[in-house]
């Protein structure tokens, strides 16, 4: 699947959960009698729109590689050693719930800074997939994604709380949509890793089809705008 398909599938699974989930699975593990408000799920939106693109950090040619020019990129080419190349390990359940506690433990022991870092990481990931900087490479690219998850870092630290309790459900949510994408594709993913069983049901037959760009793309964004209406005007 595209970068942008796995963005927007984010966004819509966010404005979904927040649509249909009780407060207390949304703010999981932290589950305090919370109130999440209009700034917190618009931000939720495109936080869970980046974190789709985590799963991919095992793909050295992939979206979350070009992200940060080459810094991404030798990250990226680590990961895939490690986690035994692409889709395997970070295609995984036990991915969804290493990285949900990640976000939880960083949050919890390293405060605002772990925080504002995520949100500056998963901002530039969802620039760079919603295809909002120049395309390619070069300096611009990288320069225009730096500056826009930059400012949109700025805009969220007026708003965002040092621990919200949403963010591991977002990250974790976000991972878990990447995984029902590739799912749809023949390749499949190795949802049980370690264990070797592959999970596929091939509805999209290749990665870059003008399907995922002309419709599955709008579609999203469509319902996840929508969902978001209906959840703030029913839960103001
Ligand atoms: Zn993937």
């Amino acid at each position: 699947m595209l970068g942008h398909s796995h963005a927007t599938s984010g966004a819509l699974a966010w404005a979904g959960a927040a649509a249909a989930l009780p407060l207390s699975i949304l703010t999981f593990p932290v589950a305090q009698a919370g109130h999440i408000g209009t700034v917190d799920l618009v931000m939720g939106t495109f936080l869970t729109a980046g974190a789709a693109l985590l799963p991919d950090a095992d793909h050295p040619s992939g979206t979350i590689s070009h992200v940060l020019g080459p810094v991404s990129h030798a990250a990226c080419k680590v990961i895939s050693e490690v986690s035994g190349g692409h889709r395997h390990a970070t295609h995984s359940f036990a991915f969804v719930i290493a990285v949900t506690a990640g976000t939880w433990a960083g949050e919890h022991w390293l405060h605002r800074w772990f925080t504002l870092a995520l949100v500056f990481f998963l901002l530039a990931l969802a620039v760079r997939a919603l295809n909002l900087c120049p395309p390619g490479d070069g300096i611009r690219s990288y320069g225009t994604i730096v500056i826009l998850a930059g400012a949109g870092t700025f805009a969220m630290d007026q708003w965002i709380s040092d621990k919200p309790s949403w963010l591991p459900f977002a990250v974790g949510l976000g991972s878990l949509a990447h995984l029902a994408g590739d799912c749809l594709t023949d390749r499949g993913c190795r949802l049980f890793w370690p264990f070797k069983l592959r999970t596929r049901i091939p509805l999209v037959d290749r990665t870059g089809n003008k399907l995922e760009t002309w419709i599955l793309s709008p579609l999203f964004v469509l319902g996840t705008c929508a969902l978001l209406w209906y959840t703030i005007i029913h839960h103001p």
